[in-house]
């Protein structure tokens, strides 16, 4: 239980040091309204402020209002969030303007119950919308805001475990006050981005130094406690880029279910013997594969080894593409949405041909 006197030191604290060190001028903080907070705050989840403005810019002119978003087409809205990575936001955030659109007549609702049942939008993002463009009484407990709660008041226990995190809900909303919650929400994002960083925590110029626990006592490495460790399965594939007589690439459109959704990617084999196979069935002989490049990419719940092999196809040759795979001059890949590994694969693949 936090006494008042805590409560009121806490909150004075904290708006004076936004007042004079708070960020006021990031883009979606000029004419705010609940459609750039909501877009800003999607994009921020596991993402920096740095990397978010200019693709916030970029959806702001495509998209300048929630119509303009339900109405654009998927790919389109896939391709214009590629790079930022987790695209799963990006297909909750297309299926979340339909959503107002449709049912809420254009107008995000107020209230943390109704926010948070939307897709992509849980309860830390639904406060942040409805205490930043509302001016509604609603806490906020993103990555940033736990830290600084676990270290001002000393919480064990990684957050993850349920009861670990009623805790800092709980301390979330005893410390949000009724007035100046606009000010105070991004107070707290900025104090953790800022100062009560992950790394180097600058506790000298911290409003919170003489209340935190974990700087008084000096355990601020112990605090957020860590995930416990778990080792990353490691998975491997293929990717294959094949190259027709016209120099056109095989791509095709993901499933948009599962990793990448909906995006650009090349076939993908989990063995050599089996693109082989596959490529000797439309193909006959001449199975002659080169490596292009090898790399690992890390997901959050396993790593996966990569290998991209270019093969070509002859003149006359027929494969039987699925209705989902095209052929793409390398001019025209920058219209399509790829995740990065794609990118990635088709920088070295370009590289090598100049
Ligand atoms: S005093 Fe240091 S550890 Fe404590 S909240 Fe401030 S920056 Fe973080």
């Amino acid at each position: 239980m936090i006494n008042k006197q805590r409560i009121d030191d806490f909150q004075s604290r904290v708006l004076a040091w936004y007042d004079y060190a708070g960020r006021k001028f990031l883009p979606w903080q000029q004419d705010i309204t609940p459609y750039k907070v909501w877009l800003s705050e999607i994009m921020l989840q596991q993402t920096q402020v740095n990397t978010v403005i200019p693709y916030f810019n970029r959806f702001l002119s495509l998209y300048p209002t929630v119509y303009d978003l339900a109405a654009a087409n998927q790919d389109e809205v896939l391709r214009a969030w590629a790079g930022l990575g987790y695209y799963a936001r990006a297909r909750n955030l297309h299926k979340t303007a339909q959503i107002i659109v449709d049912d809420y007549q254009g107008c995000f609702p107020k209230t943390v119950a109704l926010l948070s049942n939307l897709p992509g939008i849980g309860l830390s993002t639904a406060g942040a919308i409805a205490a930043i463009a509302y001016h509604e009484h609603a806490a906020i407990l993103d990555g940033n805001v736990k830290r600084v709660l676990s270290r001002v008041f000393a919480i064990s226990g990684w957050s993850g475990d349920s009861r670990v995190l009623q805790t800092y809900w709980d301390i979330a909303r005893t410390l949000t006050p009724k007035q100046r919650v606009r000010d105070y929400t991004q107070a707290m994002m900025d104090l953790g981005a800022l100062v009560c960083t992950r790394t180097q925590a600058r506790c000298e110029d911290c409003p919170l130094s003489s209340a935190c626990l974990a700087y008084q006592t000096n355990t601020i490495e112990i605090y957020p406690t860590k995930k416990p460790k778990k080792i990353l399965p490691v998975k491997h594939t293929i990717m294959l880029v094949l190259e027709n007589d016209q120099g056109e690439i095989l791509l095709e459109k993901r499933p948009l279910s599962g990793i990448w959704g909906g995006l650009w990617s090349f076939p993908e084999f989990d063995v050599l013997n089996s693109l082989q196979v596959w490529y000797e069935a439309f193909h006959g002989k001449g199975f002659n594969p080169q490596t292009i490049t090898g790399f690992r990419h890390t997901f959050t719940h396993y790593h996966l080894e990569i290998t991209a092999i270019h093969l070509s196809t002859s003149s006359g040759c027929k494969p039987f593409l699925n209705e989902s795979q095209q052929f793409i001059a390398l001019s025209s890949l920058s219209d399509y949405g790829k995740p990065v590994p794609v990118d990635k694969i088709l920088g070295v693949y370009c590289h090598d041909l100049a």
